[in-house]
């Protein structure tokens, strides 16, 4: 049995007062901050000034805030604001890897995370092998000598693979290696650290924050990370400057507080439509119903209370039939046709054609991606019996059922 925790619970416990005594914390919009003696300003550039603003670049009191509760939440001693996933991402994995090394990770993975490991590194001479992260064997089999990371999400992208944490944190803390894990999709569901990652990156964008009115990103890990990356001299979060702005922290944070029940209700739509699909004998890929090949694993890892998550993806089989799906779904009211997920209305789109379209199709093929897979973010619908009739009234609408 794995450790749970609760993350719900934790992060309810937290006490923040503004300023004023305000039930929150009051937001600090200011770029740079003063100091009393010129000793304490040098101490603060070598990092010894302790609880010391220096420079919102490096740190402020709204996205320390805004930490504070991510770290809570994932049960790590910090974590670090990006103003995007991909920031969060990026410099996780630039922190930990120099020219000449290597990296493993699924092949299943958002897009962005795709094209950044197969493109982009190329240009620092950072070799990646791409594996199925549920074959541990061609896990343990892909990892040389330079190899510094072994990436992955919780609930991969979009094939809803899950990755057994335990299992491959044995093999990264055997081998000298950092296992870095996306959680993007399973906030609260999953708590990655607890498992054994040594890192974990959001998309803040997504459920973290709920509402799709910004971009935003974490990393959380460890004190002694989370200063390397915000090191004044070598630090990939400092010197790159992918910071997130306080003002938008401050509202992430509120958001933060109702995402145990916003998660939920995600899981209970999707639950229900899943259970709905597969009466309906459709073809469709969710970890909560008991014929997903990794179905005993996910509720194994998983804290209790949240759910199987709120992303469920259908396989019409042909990518002419998901776009006239999506197009009737959107005209009908299902949701919107958009990239994305963890918003409070369904979003849907055809992820071989947009989210994984960076993934080339002989890939897509070979990690099983089908060219009709509708991704669905199941929104908080009220009345989610009414929205799959909508639904089904579409699949009849096309003469699929
Ligand atoms: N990770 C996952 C699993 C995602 O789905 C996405 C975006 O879709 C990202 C990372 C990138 O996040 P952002 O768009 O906030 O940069």
């Amino acid at each position: 049995m794995v450790k749970k925790i609760d993350p719900a619970t934790a992060i309810q416990n937290l006490q923040h007062f503004g300023e004023f005594g305000g039930v929150n914390p009051s937001i600090t919009d200011s770029a740079t901050f003063t100091f009393l003696t010129e000793d304490s300003m040098i101490d603060a550039f070598h990092g010894e000034a302790e609880g010391c603003f220096l420079y919102s670049r490096h740190w402020n009191p709204s996205n320390k805030y805004l930490a504070d509760a991510l770290a809570t939440m994932e049960g790590t001693e910090s974590a670090w604001v990006t103003a995007s996933g991909m920031a969060a991402i990026t410099t996780a994995i630039l922190q930990l890897c120099n020219s000449g090394d290597h990296i493993v990770t699924s092949v299943t993975t958002y897009g962005g995370t795709f094209a950044f490991l197969k493109n982009y590194l190329k240009k620092f001479n950072i070799g990646v092998t791409f594996v199925n992260i549920t074959d541990i064997e061609s896990v343990k089999n892909a990892i040389q000598p330079n190899t510094k990371v072994l990436y992955t999400e919780s609930v991969t992208n979009p094939m809803l693979q899950i990755s057994d944490l335990p299992v491959l944190a044995n093999i990264t803390r055997d081998k000298g290696i950092k296992l870095v894990v996306d959680n993007t999709f399973t906030p609260m569901i999953i708590s990655p650290f607890v498992l054994g990652a040594d890192i974990v990156v959001y998309s803040m964008t997504k459920f973290i924050n709920g509402k799709n009115d910004c971009i935003a990103g974490a990393i959380c890990s460890s004190n002694d990370f989370i200063n390397a990356i915000s090191d004044v001299n070598s630090g990939t979060a400092m010197l790159l400057g992918p910071v997130l702005d306080p003002l938008r922290s401050s509202s992430i944070l509120k958001n933060m507080a109702t995402l145990h029940i916003r998660m939920q209700k995600h899981s209970e739509n999707a639950q229900f439509m899943a259970e709905k699909f597969e009466e309906m004998g459709l073809k469709f890929i969710y970890p909560g119903i008991p014929s997903h090949p990794q179905y005993g694993l996910m509720t194994n890892l998983m804290n209790d209370g949240f759910g199987y998550g709120g992303i469920i993806a259908i396989d019409v089989e042909t990518a002419e039939r998901a776009a006239l799906l999506m197009e009737i779904m959107q005209e009908r009211g299902v949701g919107y046709h958009a990239v994305s997920l963890g918003y409070f209305k369904t979003l849907f789109s055809n992820s071989g054609k947009s989210t994984s379209s960076e993934v080339p199709v002989e890939i897509q093929k070979e990690m099983g991606l089908s060219p009709g897979l509708v991704r669905f973010s199941m929104g908080l619908d009220h009345d989610v019996e009414n929205t799959f009739e909508l639904f089904k009234s579409c699949l009849i609408d096309l003469k699929y059922i």
